[in-house]
Protein backbone atom coordinates (compact mmCIF):
# COMPACT_ATOMS: atom_id res chain seq x y z
CA UNK A 1 0.00 0.00 0.00
CA UNK A 2 1.59 3.20 -0.90
CA UNK A 3 0.88 6.21 1.22
CA UNK A 4 0.51 9.59 0.24
CA UNK A 5 3.30 11.75 1.76
CA UNK A 6 0.60 13.46 3.99
CA UNK A 7 -0.34 9.88 5.48
CA UNK A 8 3.53 9.19 5.39
CA UNK A 9 4.26 11.84 7.70
CA UNK A 10 1.48 11.26 10.49
CA UNK A 11 2.85 7.47 10.01
CA UNK A 12 6.24 8.65 10.68
CA UNK A 13 5.13 11.04 13.36
CA UNK A 14 3.81 8.09 15.38
CA UNK A 15 7.61 6.89 15.67
CA UNK A 16 9.13 9.95 16.78
CA UNK A 17 10.28 11.24 13.68
CA UNK A 18 10.35 15.41 13.28
CA UNK A 19 7.74 16.20 10.62
CA UNK A 20 6.73 19.76 10.41
CA UNK A 21 2.76 20.59 11.17
CA UNK A 22 0.31 20.92 8.18
CA UNK A 23 -3.29 20.04 7.27
CA UNK A 24 -4.59 18.19 3.79
CA UNK A 25 -7.02 20.45 2.08
CA UNK A 26 -9.25 19.26 -1.14
CA UNK A 27 -10.51 22.69 -2.17
CA UNK A 28 -8.72 26.06 -2.81
CA UNK A 29 -10.92 27.43 0.30
CA UNK A 30 -9.90 24.52 2.54
CA UNK A 31 -6.33 25.12 1.47
CA UNK A 32 -6.00 29.06 2.47
CA UNK A 33 -8.56 28.33 5.81
CA UNK A 34 -5.54 25.64 6.77
CA UNK A 35 -3.07 28.11 5.80
CA UNK A 36 -4.46 30.69 8.22
CA UNK A 37 -4.52 28.62 11.00
CA UNK A 38 -0.65 27.26 10.05
CA UNK A 39 0.31 31.20 9.56
CA UNK A 40 2.06 31.82 6.17
CA UNK A 41 5.03 30.93 5.15
CA UNK A 42 3.41 27.79 3.71
CA UNK A 43 4.56 25.24 0.94
CA UNK A 44 1.35 23.98 -1.17
CA UNK A 45 2.46 20.53 -1.96
CA UNK A 46 0.51 17.91 -4.53
CA UNK A 47 -0.76 14.58 -3.01
CA UNK A 48 -0.16 11.92 -5.85
CA UNK A 49 1.24 8.49 -5.66
CA UNK A 50 4.22 9.42 -7.67
CA UNK A 51 7.57 11.13 -7.30
CA UNK A 52 9.02 14.35 -9.01
CA UNK A 53 6.31 16.34 -7.76
CA UNK A 54 8.43 19.65 -7.31
CA UNK A 55 9.60 19.30 -10.94
CA UNK A 56 6.23 18.96 -12.64
CA UNK A 57 5.35 22.40 -10.38
CA UNK A 58 3.33 19.93 -7.97
CA UNK A 59 5.38 22.06 -4.87
CA UNK A 60 5.65 25.61 -4.02
CA UNK A 61 6.51 27.43 -1.47
CA UNK A 62 3.57 30.15 -1.04
CA UNK A 63 4.56 33.92 0.90
CA UNK A 64 0.70 34.92 2.19
CA UNK A 65 -2.62 33.58 1.51
CA UNK A 66 -2.86 34.98 -1.94
CA UNK A 67 0.14 32.78 -3.06
CA UNK A 68 -1.97 29.88 -1.32
CA UNK A 69 -4.88 30.66 -3.33
CA UNK A 70 -2.50 31.00 -6.51
CA UNK A 71 -0.84 27.85 -5.89
CA UNK A 72 -4.22 25.56 -4.73
CA UNK A 73 -5.79 26.61 -8.14
CA UNK A 74 -3.08 25.92 -9.76
CA UNK A 75 -1.90 22.35 -8.14
CA UNK A 76 -5.43 20.83 -7.48
CA UNK A 77 -6.03 19.35 -10.70
CA UNK A 78 -2.84 19.07 -12.19
CA UNK A 79 -1.68 15.90 -14.05
CA UNK A 80 1.46 14.31 -12.88
CA UNK A 81 2.74 11.34 -14.80
CA UNK A 82 -1.04 10.27 -14.83
CA UNK A 83 -1.96 10.94 -12.07
CA UNK A 84 -4.44 13.47 -10.96
CA UNK A 85 -4.24 15.93 -8.16
CA UNK A 86 -7.10 15.66 -5.90
CA UNK A 87 -5.86 17.06 -2.46
CA UNK A 88 -2.64 19.25 -1.47
CA UNK A 89 -1.31 19.10 2.01
CA UNK A 90 -0.25 22.43 2.98
CA UNK A 91 2.51 22.61 5.79
CA UNK A 92 4.85 25.16 7.16
CA UNK A 93 7.54 25.94 5.51
CA UNK A 94 11.62 24.95 6.29
CA UNK A 95 14.69 26.77 5.82
CA UNK A 96 16.97 24.76 4.10
CA UNK A 97 20.72 24.89 4.61
CA UNK A 98 21.64 21.40 2.80
CA UNK A 99 19.11 18.41 1.60
CA UNK A 100 20.02 14.68 1.99
CA UNK A 101 18.46 11.37 1.21
CA UNK A 102 17.60 8.50 3.78
CA UNK A 103 15.77 5.33 3.11
CA UNK A 104 15.44 1.82 4.33
CA UNK A 105 13.53 -1.46 1.75
CA UNK A 106 13.59 -4.39 1.60
CA UNK A 107 17.27 -6.36 -0.11
CA UNK A 108 15.24 -9.32 -1.75
CA UNK A 109 18.46 -10.81 -2.63
CA UNK A 110 20.43 -10.17 0.00
CA UNK A 111 17.70 -11.40 2.34
CA UNK A 112 18.66 -8.10 4.25
CA UNK A 113 17.46 -4.84 4.81
CA UNK A 114 19.06 -2.01 2.99
CA UNK A 115 19.63 1.04 4.38
CA UNK A 116 20.55 3.78 1.75
CA UNK A 117 22.13 7.64 2.59
CA UNK A 118 22.90 10.33 0.93
CA UNK A 119 24.55 14.03 1.48
CA UNK A 120 23.52 15.03 -2.10
CA UNK A 121 19.44 14.51 -1.55
CA UNK A 122 16.52 16.80 -3.12
CA UNK A 123 15.25 16.36 -6.71
CA UNK A 124 18.26 15.45 -8.29
CA UNK A 125 18.29 11.69 -6.50
CA UNK A 126 18.03 9.45 -9.36
CA UNK A 127 20.86 11.55 -11.33
CA UNK A 128 23.28 10.97 -8.25
CA UNK A 129 22.90 7.04 -7.89
CA UNK A 130 23.37 6.82 -11.45
CA UNK A 131 26.50 9.26 -11.82
CA UNK A 132 27.07 9.20 -8.73
CA UNK A 133 26.85 6.07 -6.86
CA UNK A 134 29.86 5.90 -4.33
CA UNK A 135 27.76 9.57 -2.95
CA UNK A 136 25.52 7.09 -1.57
CA UNK A 137 26.45 5.04 1.03
CA UNK A 138 25.09 1.45 1.59
CA UNK A 139 24.17 -0.46 4.55
CA UNK A 140 22.56 -4.27 4.90
CA UNK A 141 21.13 -5.13 7.87
CA UNK A 142 20.44 -8.56 9.57
CA UNK A 143 16.93 -7.84 10.93
CA UNK A 144 18.00 -10.12 13.84
CA UNK A 145 21.06 -7.29 14.98
CA UNK A 146 18.64 -4.85 13.81
CA UNK A 147 20.22 -0.93 13.59
CA UNK A 148 22.31 -0.05 16.70
CA UNK A 149 23.47 3.03 17.11
CA UNK A 150 27.40 2.58 16.38
CA UNK A 151 26.78 1.34 13.10
CA UNK A 152 24.50 4.01 12.44
CA UNK A 153 27.12 6.71 13.25
CA UNK A 154 30.15 5.05 11.23
CA UNK A 155 26.85 4.83 8.35
CA UNK A 156 26.01 9.02 8.45
CA UNK A 157 30.38 9.54 8.82
CA UNK A 158 30.74 7.06 5.25
CA UNK A 159 27.79 9.48 3.95
CA UNK A 160 29.53 12.35 4.49
CA UNK A 161 27.48 14.34 6.31
CA UNK A 162 28.73 17.38 8.13
CA UNK A 163 29.57 17.03 12.28
CA UNK A 164 26.73 19.58 12.72
CA UNK A 165 23.98 17.03 11.31
CA UNK A 166 25.47 13.90 13.04
CA UNK A 167 23.07 13.75 15.70
CA UNK A 168 20.01 14.95 14.59
CA UNK A 169 20.52 12.29 11.66
CA UNK A 170 21.40 9.42 13.81
CA UNK A 171 18.45 9.49 15.93
CA UNK A 172 16.02 10.29 12.49
CA UNK A 173 17.54 7.50 10.75
CA UNK A 174 16.98 5.00 14.21
CA UNK A 175 13.64 6.22 14.48
CA UNK A 176 12.69 5.75 10.74
CA UNK A 177 14.43 2.13 10.86
CA UNK A 178 11.92 1.47 14.12
CA UNK A 179 8.71 2.72 11.77
CA UNK A 180 9.96 0.51 8.60
CA UNK A 181 10.35 -2.75 11.13
CA UNK A 182 7.31 -2.22 13.47
CA UNK A 183 5.42 -0.24 11.13
CA UNK A 184 5.80 -3.31 9.07
CA UNK A 185 6.88 -1.08 5.48
CA UNK A 186 8.71 -2.38 2.22
CA UNK A 187 9.84 1.00 2.11
CA UNK A 188 10.54 4.34 4.10
CA UNK A 189 12.19 7.43 2.05
CA UNK A 190 13.18 10.99 3.28
CA UNK A 191 13.75 13.01 0.44
CA UNK A 192 14.94 15.69 1.12
CA UNK A 193 16.29 14.81 4.87
CA UNK A 194 17.09 18.55 5.49
CA UNK A 195 19.45 20.75 7.96
CA UNK A 196 17.94 23.85 8.88
CA UNK A 197 20.49 26.88 9.30
CA UNK A 198 19.92 26.60 12.75
CA UNK A 199 21.24 23.50 12.53
CA UNK A 200 18.16 20.98 13.69
CA UNK A 201 17.79 17.72 11.51
CA UNK A 202 14.05 17.76 9.87
CA UNK A 203 11.86 15.29 7.52
CA UNK A 204 10.83 17.35 4.28
CA UNK A 205 8.77 14.67 2.27
CA UNK A 206 7.84 10.92 3.33
CA UNK A 207 7.51 7.82 0.86
CA UNK A 208 6.11 4.97 2.33
CA UNK A 209 4.57 1.60 1.11
CA UNK A 210 3.01 -0.64 3.47
CA UNK A 211 3.34 -4.23 3.28
CA UNK A 212 -0.82 -4.68 3.32
CA UNK A 213 -0.65 -8.41 4.34
CA UNK A 214 0.42 -6.55 7.86
CA UNK A 215 -3.09 -5.28 8.16
CA UNK A 216 -3.80 -7.77 10.96
CA UNK A 217 -1.47 -6.50 13.07
CA UNK A 218 -2.57 -2.82 12.61
CA UNK A 219 -6.10 -2.32 12.13
CA UNK A 220 -5.98 1.18 11.52
CA UNK A 221 -3.65 0.37 7.66
CA UNK A 222 -7.25 -0.09 6.57
CA UNK A 223 -7.86 3.92 6.25
CA UNK A 224 -5.25 3.46 4.03
CA UNK A 225 -7.27 1.46 1.31
CA UNK A 226 -9.83 3.92 -0.02
CA UNK A 227 -6.94 6.48 -1.19
CA UNK A 228 -4.96 3.77 -3.61
CA UNK A 229 -4.33 4.19 -6.57
CA UNK A 230 -5.80 0.84 -8.32
CA UNK A 231 -5.02 -1.00 -11.31
CA UNK A 232 -7.99 -1.29 -13.77
CA UNK A 233 -6.85 -4.61 -15.05
CA UNK A 234 -6.48 -5.47 -11.69
CA UNK A 235 -9.81 -4.69 -10.13
CA UNK A 236 -11.43 -6.47 -13.51
CA UNK A 237 -9.62 -9.22 -12.89
CA UNK A 238 -10.25 -9.57 -9.46
CA UNK A 239 -13.95 -9.09 -9.74
CA UNK A 240 -14.00 -12.14 -11.86
CA UNK A 241 -11.69 -13.99 -8.91
CA UNK A 242 -8.37 -14.07 -10.56
CA UNK A 243 -5.29 -14.33 -9.60
CA UNK A 244 -3.87 -11.44 -11.69
CA UNK A 245 -0.73 -8.95 -11.52
CA UNK A 246 -0.73 -5.93 -14.01
CA UNK A 247 2.75 -5.75 -15.77
CA UNK A 248 4.21 -3.04 -18.45
CA UNK A 249 4.76 -5.50 -21.56
CA UNK A 250 2.35 -6.75 -24.68
CA UNK A 251 2.50 -10.47 -24.01
CA UNK A 252 -0.86 -11.35 -22.52
CA UNK A 253 -0.14 -14.41 -20.26
CA UNK A 254 -2.65 -16.99 -19.31
CA UNK A 255 -1.82 -20.32 -17.43
CA UNK A 256 -3.68 -22.56 -14.88
CA UNK A 257 -1.45 -22.41 -11.23
CA UNK A 258 0.37 -19.96 -10.01
CA UNK A 259 4.13 -21.63 -10.51
CA UNK A 260 3.65 -22.18 -14.11
CA UNK A 261 2.10 -18.32 -14.54
CA UNK A 262 5.31 -17.04 -13.26
CA UNK A 263 7.73 -19.73 -15.12
CA UNK A 264 5.64 -18.25 -18.11
CA UNK A 265 6.14 -15.20 -16.86
CA UNK A 266 10.09 -15.72 -16.82
CA UNK A 267 9.86 -17.72 -20.02
CA UNK A 268 8.38 -14.99 -22.38
CA UNK A 269 11.12 -12.33 -20.70
CA UNK A 270 14.09 -15.10 -21.18
CA UNK A 271 13.23 -14.59 -24.96
CA UNK A 272 13.41 -10.93 -25.29
CA UNK A 273 9.51 -10.65 -25.03
CA UNK A 274 7.85 -8.51 -22.15
CA UNK A 275 4.41 -9.73 -20.17
CA UNK A 276 1.42 -7.28 -19.95
CA UNK A 277 0.49 -9.47 -16.71
CA UNK A 278 0.25 -12.66 -14.63
CA UNK A 279 -2.53 -14.35 -14.62
CA UNK A 280 -3.06 -17.51 -12.67
CA UNK A 281 -6.88 -19.23 -13.99
CA UNK A 282 -6.13 -22.01 -11.13
CA UNK A 283 -6.59 -25.68 -11.52
CA UNK A 284 -9.81 -25.72 -13.46
CA UNK A 285 -10.00 -24.01 -17.32
CA UNK A 286 -13.72 -24.11 -17.90
CA UNK A 287 -15.39 -22.08 -20.35
CA UNK A 288 -16.42 -19.47 -17.88
CA UNK A 289 -12.83 -19.05 -16.35
CA UNK A 290 -11.23 -19.18 -19.87
CA UNK A 291 -13.68 -16.20 -21.11
CA UNK A 292 -13.05 -13.98 -18.08
CA UNK A 293 -9.10 -14.43 -18.50
CA UNK A 294 -8.94 -13.51 -21.87
CA UNK A 295 -11.55 -10.68 -22.01
CA UNK A 296 -10.27 -9.03 -19.15
CA UNK A 297 -6.87 -9.46 -21.39
CA UNK A 298 -8.44 -8.41 -24.67
CA UNK A 299 -9.62 -5.31 -22.60
CA UNK A 300 -5.79 -4.33 -22.02
CA UNK A 301 -4.38 -1.64 -24.68
CA UNK A 302 -1.03 -2.75 -24.70
CA UNK A 303 -1.15 -6.55 -25.48
CA UNK A 304 -0.19 -7.43 -28.88
CA UNK A 305 -0.40 -11.54 -28.29
CA UNK A 306 -2.09 -13.63 -25.86
CA UNK A 307 0.28 -16.44 -24.33
CA UNK A 308 -2.37 -19.38 -23.45
CA UNK A 309 -0.55 -22.07 -21.81
CA UNK A 310 -1.98 -24.93 -19.61
CA UNK A 311 -0.88 -27.61 -18.12
CA UNK A 312 -3.40 -30.39 -17.75
CA UNK A 313 -3.18 -31.86 -14.27
CA UNK A 314 -6.79 -33.43 -12.79
CA UNK A 315 -8.34 -30.94 -15.60
CA UNK A 316 -8.16 -33.12 -18.73
CA UNK A 317 -7.03 -32.36 -22.07
CA UNK A 318 -10.09 -32.07 -23.97
CA UNK A 319 -12.23 -30.20 -21.09
CA UNK A 320 -9.31 -27.51 -21.41
CA UNK A 321 -9.91 -27.69 -25.14
CA UNK A 322 -13.37 -27.39 -25.24
CA UNK A 323 -13.27 -24.39 -22.36
CA UNK A 324 -10.63 -22.71 -25.34
CA UNK A 325 -13.06 -23.25 -28.22
CA UNK A 326 -16.56 -22.08 -26.24
CA UNK A 327 -14.65 -19.14 -24.41
CA UNK A 328 -13.23 -17.52 -27.92
CA UNK A 329 -16.72 -18.08 -29.12
CA UNK A 330 -17.99 -15.57 -26.65
CA UNK A 331 -15.08 -12.52 -26.67
CA UNK A 332 -14.27 -11.34 -29.06
CA UNK A 333 -10.15 -10.78 -29.22
CA UNK A 334 -8.29 -8.05 -30.81
CA UNK A 335 -4.88 -10.28 -30.65
CA UNK A 336 -2.95 -13.31 -31.94
CA UNK A 337 -3.16 -16.42 -29.56
CA UNK A 338 -0.69 -18.67 -29.22
CA UNK A 339 -1.78 -21.95 -27.39
CA UNK A 340 0.59 -24.43 -25.30
CA UNK A 341 -1.48 -27.77 -23.99
CA UNK A 342 -0.13 -30.49 -21.90
CA UNK A 343 -0.49 -32.68 -19.44
CA UNK A 344 -3.34 -35.07 -19.24
CA UNK A 345 -4.76 -35.94 -22.03
CA UNK A 346 -2.84 -33.41 -24.12
CA UNK A 347 -3.15 -35.22 -27.33
CA UNK A 348 -7.15 -35.40 -27.36
CA UNK A 349 -6.82 -31.16 -26.28
CA UNK A 350 -4.41 -30.98 -28.94
CA UNK A 351 -6.37 -33.04 -31.23
CA UNK A 352 -9.55 -30.72 -30.68
CA UNK A 353 -8.27 -27.90 -31.41
CA UNK A 354 -6.28 -28.31 -34.47
CA UNK A 355 -9.55 -27.75 -36.67
CA UNK A 356 -9.90 -24.26 -35.41
CA UNK A 357 -6.00 -23.33 -36.11
CA UNK A 358 -5.44 -19.88 -37.83
CA UNK A 359 -3.10 -17.14 -38.68
CA UNK A 360 -4.82 -15.83 -35.32
CA UNK A 361 -5.30 -18.83 -33.31
CA UNK A 362 -1.83 -20.81 -33.32
CA UNK A 363 -0.37 -24.15 -31.21
CA UNK A 364 3.13 -24.87 -29.89
CA UNK A 365 4.65 -28.50 -29.09
CA UNK A 366 6.50 -26.55 -26.09
CA UNK A 367 6.49 -24.13 -23.53
CA UNK A 368 9.50 -22.34 -24.97
CA UNK A 369 8.36 -22.60 -28.71
CA UNK A 370 5.10 -21.08 -27.72
CA UNK A 371 6.94 -18.28 -26.02
CA UNK A 372 9.53 -17.61 -28.86
CA UNK A 373 5.77 -17.42 -31.40
CA UNK A 374 4.28 -15.14 -29.22
CA UNK A 375 6.94 -12.42 -28.43
CA UNK A 376 7.37 -12.47 -32.59
CA UNK A 377 3.92 -11.84 -33.03
CA UNK A 378 3.94 -9.14 -29.81
CA UNK A 379 6.11 -7.54 -32.08
P1 LIG B 1 9.13 15.66 -4.72
O1 LIG B 1 9.65 16.51 -5.82
O2 LIG B 1 7.91 14.90 -5.13
O3 LIG B 1 10.17 14.73 -4.16
O4 LIG B 1 8.67 16.64 -3.54
P2 LIG B 1 9.45 17.18 -2.24
O5 LIG B 1 8.52 17.19 -1.11
O6 LIG B 1 10.73 16.43 -2.03
O7 LIG B 1 9.79 18.68 -2.65
C1 LIG B 1 10.68 18.99 -3.69
C2 LIG B 1 11.63 20.07 -3.29
O8 LIG B 1 10.92 21.21 -2.85
C3 LIG B 1 12.55 19.70 -2.14
O9 LIG B 1 13.69 18.99 -2.55
C4 LIG B 1 12.89 21.06 -1.57
O10 LIG B 1 13.99 21.60 -2.27
C5 LIG B 1 11.66 21.90 -1.86
N1 LIG B 1 10.88 22.02 -0.63
C6 LIG B 1 9.99 21.15 -0.10
N2 LIG B 1 9.54 21.59 1.08
C7 LIG B 1 10.15 22.76 1.32
C8 LIG B 1 10.10 23.72 2.42
O11 LIG B 1 9.40 23.59 3.42
N3 LIG B 1 10.89 24.83 2.29
C9 LIG B 1 11.68 25.03 1.19
N4 LIG B 1 12.42 26.12 1.16
N5 LIG B 1 11.75 24.16 0.17
C10 LIG B 1 11.00 23.05 0.24
MN1 LIG C 1 11.02 14.36 -2.43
Amino acid sequence: MDLFEHQGKEFFAGYGLPVSAGEAAFTVADAVAAAQRLGTPVMVKAQVHTGGRGKAGGVKHAADLDAVRQHADRILGLDIKGHIVRRVWIEEASDIAEEYYASFTLDRSAKLHLGMLSAQGGVEIETVAETNPEAVAKIWIDPLDGLTEAVCRDWVAAANLPPAALEGAVEILLKLYDAYTRGDADLVEINPLILTPEGSVHVLDAKVTLDGNSEFRHPDYRQYDATQTRDEREEAAHARGLQYVGLDGSVGVIANGAGLAMSTVDVVNQVGGSPANFLDIGGGANADVMAGALEVINNDPAVKAIFINIFGGITRGEEIAGGILEAMQRVEIDSPIVIRLDGTNATEGRAMLEPHLTDDLLMQPTMLDAARRVVELAG
